[in-house]
């Protein structure tokens, strides 16, 4: 098993959390209480918009069962309801990291398409990434 993240995949979640104003620290130190290395994610999106690091990229990421390897996470502060500034650069960094890693829109998908028992992020990312992004 290699330990170097080669993303082929982008994988968008939301933190389920009620407080406003949480952030990817606050996020590290929940994993960290679940016996995690820390944060799972890659990207914390707050929300103001402020894309916050995570791990890095070549850090494989903790985040979807059976998925954690090849993938880039990013995590939306939230429920089910989440603000223009998150969506605008969710799709700033997402046309980022598709040309990066050079990955196509269907590999950029929900932790839902990964685990029929999810919801998270609790919007239509399919349907995001066709009207949001370039290209
Ligand atoms: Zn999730």
């Amino acid at each position: 098993m290699s330990v170097i993240n080669k993303p082929n995949k982008i994988v968008i979640h939301c933190s389920d959390s009620p407080h406003r104003g949480d952030t990817a620290e606050d996020i590290h130190l929940w994993h960290k209480q679940r016996g995690w290395d820390g944060i799972g994610y890659h990207y914390v999106i707050n929300e103001d918009g402020l894309v916050e690091a995570g791990r890095p990229e070549y850090w494989i990421p903790a985040h979807a069962k059976g998925h954690n390897e090849n993938s880039i996470a990013i995590c939306l502060i939230g429920i089910n309801s989440f603000t223009e500034y998150q969506f605008e650069n969710l799709a700033l960094l997402i046309e980022n990291l598709m040309l990066k890693y050079n990955i196509s829109k269907k590999n950029v998908v929900g932790h839902y398409d990964l685990d029929e028992n999810k919801t998270c992020p609790n919007f239509n990312v399919k349907e995001f990434v066709y009207t949001r992004l370039e290209g």
